[in-house]
């Protein structure tokens, strides 16, 4: 998710913009629209859109923490073991050969009701050590019964509604099962009348119906989007700490599950299109209805936006299809036809940059989807979400005057797209551990602007060594501040706040520092093994570190420092 960050940095450019505005001349209709300056990529194919104004940035990424630099990170260690560690640059990620979850759905979309619903055939087996006698499932959607639940305050109105759910069944015996909703109404346990041993198998099948919420959120419906996420009863990840029941928050992600295939039909009013997870298999059209059916191999969720109004580009990049799906009226705006351009571009870029970084994207089709969304962005498996305002250009300021750049555009798709990685190939406990989530993803953006090596690099590298973080008396400071250490849950931060400047500026940060200290290649190298020996698994905190320290070795004392400053490192074998 992107979300507060992009706020964040939008008000520290304002800071930046009230200082220049007195000696740059700017047009009007630029002006009316400014939210920020920084970096743009320098378009490289002649088919790209390029921004009215190369942006050479006058001010990058500013954490929250304001700390007065005393010394400058340089990279001074060698590099501990070859580049060859790990797997090579570029090399495939495969599907793993293990009997994997399966989720078979049939669905219906009620345009009118604003309303999800249908049967489900889940097919799983325990794959843990210990005997399950009950089980866990996670229902998001009733919670948009409650506003302060999903983000919202007090007195939003929200018209959510508590899912109905009914039919649980056992397949190994037939029987109905019993269940209850948690005070979290999003937490739901069901007693199986026979415990499921480790490695054993069985099919649960429900019937559901969700409501659909009017908000321009990742869940909700807006201006004849309808955005479903995160919208069955699914089942819950189970780890050594038992059953994940972590609260839902709107600032991010708690989501945490296993990898899975789907096999999904879903039925829509005719005239509706859907973006969604997996590819499309089958179209069968009715009367008043078109029913798709779609498969999704080896992801931790099934998503879809679907709408009667969407117009739909298609263009390979880097032999992935990439789908982008808005409103058609979208089209007529000012230059909507240039950000589709760079928004094709950064996803080709994107997918080549962590392709030779952490292993090429497995899956065929990406799809993105522009729609209001009061976030910046959201990631899902095979689809992301964009605000639709991250479309406007911004305007930017370099050493010959002001002109208009898609900076929060490229940061923002290119950030989703990173999300593929972290948390779509490797997965993790979103919630209880959002910096192997969000700060490594957040570094992902640096590793697309390295590998265009745009105009922007030079000072967001300024930026981010400007605070040692290997120095004591600099990190006591952002300890202070609750931006240290990263390795935090989002429910230790005070706030919202200090959490989004600790996970995503300063976690960004660490990041970058790590690879200062290994080394550009190197450390890519690690993040790659990292992926190759994670990936389809949900990582624990402490596999990150395995595969560092296996590069790295234990006695760095450069990266120590900042290991030691940057994370609570007794925490590793008991966080989850
Ligand atoms: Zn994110």
């Amino acid at each position: 998710m992107n979300r507060k960050k992009r706020v964040k940095r939008w008000l520290s450019m304002m800071i930046l913009f009230a200082l220049l505005l007195g000696t740059v001349a700017c047009d009007k209709q630029t002006a009316t629209r400014r939210e920020g300056t920084g970096r743009t990529a320098t378009p490289t194919t002649a088919a790209t859109a390029t921004p009215t104004a190369e942006a050479t940035p006058t001010g990058v990424v500013t954490p929250t923490t304001e700390v007065t630099p005393t010394t400058t990170v340089t990279p001074s260690a060698e590099p501990t073991k070859a580049p060859e560690f790990g797997p090579a640059e570029n090399c495939a990620i495969e599907f793993p050969t293990r009997d994997l979850y399966h989720y078979d759905m049939d669905l219906t979309l009620d345009a009118k009701a604003h309303t999800i619903g249908g049967h489900i055939d889940f097919t799983f087996y325990n794959d843990t050590k210990d005997t399950w006698d009950k089980l866990c499932l996670r229902d998001y959607p009733s919670l948009f019964t409650d506003p302060v639940k999903v983000g919202y305050s007090r007195s939003t109105r929200l018209d959510g509604e508590i899912t109905g759910i009914s039919g649980f069944t056992d397949s190994r015996d037939g029987s109905e099962i019993s269940w209850t909703r948690d005070t979290d109404v999003s937490v739901l346990w069901l007693s199986i009348a026979t415990p499921l041993a480790p490695g054993e198998k069985m099919t649960l099948s429900y019937d559901f119906t969700t409501k659909i919420p009017a908000v321009d959120d990742r869940f909700g419906y807006v201006d004849g989007v309808f955005n479903v996420t995160n919208f069955y009863p699914i089942l819950a990840e189970y780890d050594r700490n038992g059953w994940c029941t972590a609260a839902f928050y709107g600032d991010g992600e708690c989501f945490y599950s296993e990898v899975s295939n789907y096999d999904v039909r879903i039925t829509f009013p005719a005239g509706f299109y859907a973006a969604t997870t997996g590819t499309e298999k089958n179209k069968a059209e009715a009367e008043n209805t078109v029913t798709y059916t779609y498969h999704a191999p080896c992801v931790r969720e099934f998503v879809f936006s679907a709408s009667d109004t969407f117009a739909q580009l298609t263009r390979d990049c880097d032999d992935v299809r990439v789908n982008i799906l808005f409103p058609k009226n979208y089209a007529t705006r000012d230059a909507w036809d240039e950000a589709m351009e760079l928004t094709f571009f950064c996803a080709e870029k994107s997918l080549e940059a962590f392709g030779e970084a952490f292993g090429r994207y497995p899956y065929e089709e990406l799809d993105i989807i522009y729609t209001p969304l009061a976030a910046g962005g959201m990631e899902y498996p095979n689809l992301i979400i964009i605000a639709d305002n991250v479309c406007q250009p911004v305007l930017t300021f370099n050493d010959t005057g002001a002109g208009p750049s898609f900076y929060m555009l490229e940061e923002c798709v290119s950030h989703e797209i990173g999300h593929q990685w972290f948390m779509g190939i490797v997965g993790s406990n979103s919630g209880m551990q959002p910096w192997m989530d969000e700060s490594i993803t957040s570094y992902t953006e640096l590793v697309y602007a390295e590998y265009l090596d745009n105009l922007g690099v030079a000072a967001i590298r300024g930026s981010f060594e400007a605070t040692d973080l290997r120095d004591k008396t600099q990190a006591a400071k952002l300890i202070r501040n609750e931006n240290l250490p990263i390795n935090k849950s989002y429910y230790e931060y005070s706030n919202s706040t200090r959490y989004v400047s600790s996970i995503y500026s300063w976690g960004q940060i660490v990041f970058y520092q790590m690879e200062l200290i290994l080394g550009h290649k190197e450390f890519q190298s690690v993040l790659r093994e990292y992926v190759h020996r994670f990936a389809f698994t949900n990582a624990m905190p402490e596999d990150f570190f395995t595969v560092l320290y296996e590069f790295a070795g234990t006695e760095n004392e450069q990266l120590n420092a900042l290991l030691d400053n940057c994370f609570d490192l007794s925490r590793l074998k008991t966080a989850s």
